[in-house]
């Protein structure tokens, strides 16, 4: 079942690959099982502003170290989502990131934010704000200190509905960050709607910024959009020095990518820290 995918380890299926309804089955118990057996990891990529170079933050980003090797989100969100698995997920990756950045802030790193990706379907639960607080309660991480990163999907599939639990965070004091911002098909009202703090620049847009006119235009239009509605605006996928000195002129507030560093296991992303504060 497994295929040898390189230096990103391993992939259950190739996508050309049609899975068979027992395959998937198996899949589906074993991620499950995955979950049981405290098999899921965090990995943490840094954020950082483009004008001081400071680390402020970081997003974490789930990992299943099954007992075939790191498997990536790519290859297991979806079929989470279809199953419902992703409402227990969700919350296991939510309440170990706040755990996380609370020991970090305890470690003297107080100014660290964390990042978590929301799936529609886990947002959509009618608790998710109660759920929210109930975590950040328990584990005694400041509302401040997180932020929820939320697709244009997400939120407008059930704007009402959403646009109530979208306020309740706020009340709370999390941060909302809209996530691949420009790859969905939804108009920008929402954007007027929703309280939001943030939004980032898919990957896509960066990834051909140097050479792509288009790219860079349409970049730049989000950067002059987002100060304009007193949004803060980050770029993904920053892989090399070039994009960043683009991003820099453009005004763009911070950046996440290779550039910086990859995401990395908790015991690497504190060594980055410190290194980083001793430059
Ligand atoms: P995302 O939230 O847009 O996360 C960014 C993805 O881009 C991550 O992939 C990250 O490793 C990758 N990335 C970061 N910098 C670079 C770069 O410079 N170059 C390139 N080529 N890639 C870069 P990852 O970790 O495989 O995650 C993929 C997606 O899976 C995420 O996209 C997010 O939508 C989802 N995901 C990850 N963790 C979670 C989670 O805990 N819950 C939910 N619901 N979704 C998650
Ligand atoms: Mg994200
Ligand atoms: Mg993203
Ligand atoms: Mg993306």
């Amino acid at each position: 079942v497994l295929k040898n995918k390189g230096k990103n380890g391993y992939q259950f299926f190739t996508t050309s690959m049609k899975e068979s309804a027992n395959q998937r089955l198996e899949k589906e118990i074993s991620l499950s099982q995955g979950l049981e057996k405290g098999e899921f990891v965090l990995h943490y990529q840094p954020k950082v502003y483009i004008s001081t170079g400071e680390v402020y933050g970081m997003e974490a980003l789930v990992r299943w170290n099954s007992e075939n090797g790191l498997v990536y989100p790519g290859d297991f969100i979806d079929l989470a989502e279809e199953t419902g698995m992703i409402v227990p997920l969700g919350e296991w990756v939510l309440r170990e990131a706040c755990r996380q950045c609370k020991e970090w802030h305890e470690l003297g790193h107080t100014h660290l934010k964390v990042s978590v990706n929301v799936s529609a379907i886990q947002f959509q639960k009618q608790d998710f704000a109660e759920l929210t607080a109930r975590i950040l309660k328990e584990t005694g991480l400041e509302p401040a200190a997180l932020e929820l990163e939320l697709t244009e999907s997400t939120v407008m599939e059930k704007p009402k509905e959403a646009a109530a639990i979208l306020m309740r965070l706020q009340q709370l004091g999390v941060s909302i960050s809209i996530d691949d911002f420009g790859t969905g098909f939804s108009s920008f009202s929402y954007l007027k709607q929703f309280p939001m703090n943030a939004l980032k620049i898919d990957r896509s847009f960066i990834q051909n910024i140097e050479e792509e006119e288009a790219d860079k235009a349409i970049a730049k239009a989000m950067i002059s959009l987002a100060r304009n509605l007193g949004l803060m605006i980050v770029a993904e996928g920053v892989e090399n020095e070039k994009q960043m000195e683009i991003l820099r002129k453009a005004g763009c507030d911070a950046a996440q990518g290779y550039f910086f560093s990859r995401p990395l296991d908790t015991s690497a992303f504190l060594d980055y820290i410190r290194r980083s504060k001793a430059r």
